[in-house]
């Protein structure tokens, strides 16, 4: 059925109230310009957890971001207040538990790809703004000093790249990075078939650590890819490596990672995700100051670029989220859900 065009579809659908959790202007605003189908979203800038899981009496749903605690007591409390279906407005489910989830009847969907373009690119912003300190260069001239000393950077052409993961996002970067004419080797537990035809060579971890001068990770935080940057492979890699990550902040050990820029081992490191960011991300600090010291310090290194996982924040990204988000919503009041959408099913199915 096209509920899309269904009149029948729509009276229901004015019924339905979603709980929008880790809430903030822009999702007031892009969730207000793509629902054009009555939807009632209420916007709570707290993040869902034990206690902000209780006030979801009376609706249909919740709707979740990346840092949204779904663990089991979560859970149980969606589930006391009658919640049935959960929204995640990202692709990465590794706040779940999907075992929880399952147990209490909760169905969880996802937008599983919205813009692989957008991540990709930032990639890039990070790379080529480590390279060539660029925020460097602003913050100088804008000081009237247009000293160029420090500011030395390579050439991409000819250089080894080493992307980890060429899924959607990892594959995008290859694409730009042929573009820049690098030497692009990769690893993944699974060869993409386009990657190949780019031209990409596939090579185990171990090569990948010690031949890539730049090493980008887009891999999904898994038991497997837990600490893929640690001591032991950090040890192998060239004496200056630039680092990148953009996926998830415990693909790397950041006490690990200190020590290396300490040394200078690691030439640069540029991440826009932390594994303690859900303490941070997307806040203002700037009056209180940081408590969290390993990100203090990663903050204090000049060849460090820290981000607020703002890679995927470009315009058509968030539209497409909130549009994925709603159409979620309208195929599970339809019955009519996309499987690449679905994380838990709904339970007789
Ligand atoms: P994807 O599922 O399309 O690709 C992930 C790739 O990782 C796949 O090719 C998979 O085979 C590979 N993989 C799985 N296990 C692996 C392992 N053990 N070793 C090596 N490779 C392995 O996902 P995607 O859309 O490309 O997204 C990648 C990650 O980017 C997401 O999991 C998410 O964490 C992150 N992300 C970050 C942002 C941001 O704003 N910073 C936005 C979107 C996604």
């Amino acid at each position: 059925m096209n509920h899309r065009n269904s009149p029948n579809i729509t009276i229901i659908l004015k019924m339905s109230k979603v709980a929008v959790f880790s809430s903030k202007p822009y999702w007031v605003e892009w969730f207000n310009k793509v629902n054009k189908s009555g939807i009632s979203f209420t916007f709570f800038d707290m993040a869902l957890c034990k206690i902000s899981a209780k006030t979801t009496k009376g609706f249909d749903a919740v709707c979740c971001f990346v840092n949204d605690k779904l663990d089991k007591e979560v859970l149980e409390e969606l589930k006391n207040c009658g919640i049935k279906l959960v929204l995640l407005r990202c692709a990465g489910m590794n706040t779940l538990d999907n075992q929880a989830a399952k147990d209490f009847g909760i169905t969880v969907l996802r937008v599983p790809s919205y813009s692989p373009y957008a991540v990709a690119e930032f990639t890039l912003a990070l790379i080529l703004g480590l390279n060539r300190k660029t925020h460097k260069a602003y913050n100088r001239t804008r000081e009237g000093n247009f000293e160029i000393s420090g500011l030395l950077g390579f050439d991409m052409k000819s250089k080894t790249v080493g992307v980890v993961g060429t899924g959607k996002i990892g594959l995008e970067v290859c694409r730009i990075l042929r573009g820049f004419q690098c030497n692009i080797i990769a690893y993944d537990v699974i060869q993409n078939k386009e990657a190949l035809e780019l031209g990409v060579k596939y090579v185990t971890l171990d090569e990948i650590w010690k031949t890539s001068d730049v090493i980008t990770l887009h891999t999904p935080l898994l038991k497997e890819t837990k600490y893929l940057i640690c001591e032991n492979s950090i040890n192998q890699m060239k004496k200056g490596v630039m680092l990148i990550n953009v996926s998830r902040g415990a693909l790397i050990n950041s006490k690990d990672v200190i020590q290396g820029l300490k040394t200078g081992h690691i030439g640069y490191l540029g991440i826009d995700v932390y594994e303690e960011e859900s303490n941070y991300f997307f806040e203002d600090f700037s009056a209180n100051g940081i408590q969290d010291d390993v990100l203090s310090r990663l903050t204090s290194f000049p060849n460090v670029m820290v981000t607020s996982h703002q890679a995927w924040y470009t315009m058509e990204a968030i539209s497409e989220i909130c549009n994925v988000t709603i159409n979620n919503l309208l195929d599970f009041q339809t019955n009519n859900l996309k499987s690449t959408n679905i994380v838990i099913p709904p339970p007789s199915s």
